[in-house]
């Protein structure tokens, strides 16, 4: 997959930085900490780094979800989102032994049926339990 050409497809400049977020956030379905980029780019200014994730968060290209910490995780959107309104419907799996938080984008969130009168904006399905290498441990 040709990163630059989604990152210029939304209005965003190209730069080297980018492209290496967009890179890691791409390996392995898996939604990272704040703290964990920090540590793998331990070159980039911290502001840098999170002016990337918001302007990418923005344009529709990486989605937060929360774990169960209470931490913010950014992880990339697998068919490009539109500006500023995210449709991923994917299932967020959070492992309890190696603390990973998964994008299980195959598994879609359940259909809720709300009491009369309340509208969801927002859905997210977070399940506690073993990765598939945790558990086969
Ligand atoms: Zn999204
Ligand atoms: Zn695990
Ligand atoms: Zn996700």
């Amino acid at each position: 997959m040709d990163f630059s050409v989604q990152i210029r497809e939304k209005g965003l400049k190209v730069t080297p930085a980018r492209l290496s977020v967009i890179e890691v956030l791409s390996e392995g379905n898996q939604a990272f900490a704040h703290a964990e980029l920090e540590k793998i780019f331990d070159t980039m200014d911290r502001v840098t780094l999170y002016r990337i994730l918001n302007d990418f968060e923005y344009v529709g290209l990486v989605h937060k979800i929360v774990d169960a910490e209470g931490i913010t995780r950014f992880a990339l959107c697998k068919k490009s989102c539109p500006d500023k309104h995210h449709t991923d419907d994917h299932v967020h799996f959070n492992c309890q032994i190696c603390h990973k938080m998964f994008c299980l984008d195959k598994v879609h969130e359940p259909q809720i049926n709300l009491p009369n009168g309340f509208k969801a904006e927002r859905l997210q399905t977070l399940i506690y339990g073993l990765c598939n290498s945790c558990n086969a441990a």
